[in-house]
C-alpha cells in the first residue's frame, strides 16, 4: 500500500482565549491553543496577576504611551 495519507486532519482552527483570534490547534503550534508564545504568555500574565493581585500590571500600564484616537 503506497498511498499514505496527505494529511491527518489533527490540526484545527480554534479561537486564541488571549486575543480571540484565529489560533492552529496542531502538533506545530507548541502554544495552543493560545496563537502565538505572546498571548499564551499574557494570558498566564492575567492569571497570575488575578490570582496573587500581583501590582505588576499597574506598572506596565503606566509605562505604556497613552492612546490617541
Ligand atoms: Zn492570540
Amino acid at each position: 500500500m503506497s498511498s499514505p495519507l496527505p494529511h491527518p486532519s489533527a490540526e484545527r482552527i480554534v479561537t486564541c482565549p488571549a486575543c480571540q483570534g484565529p489560533s492552529l490547534y496542531g502538533p506545530t503550534n507548541a502554544w495552543r491553543p493560545f496563537c502565538s508564545q505572546r498571548c499564551k504568555l499574557t494570558d498566564l500574565g492575567a492569571w497570575a496577576s488575578e490570582r496573587f493581585g500581583l501590582p505588576e500590571t499597574m506598572e506596565s500600564t503606566a509605562d505604556m504611551p497613552p492612546l490617541h484616537t
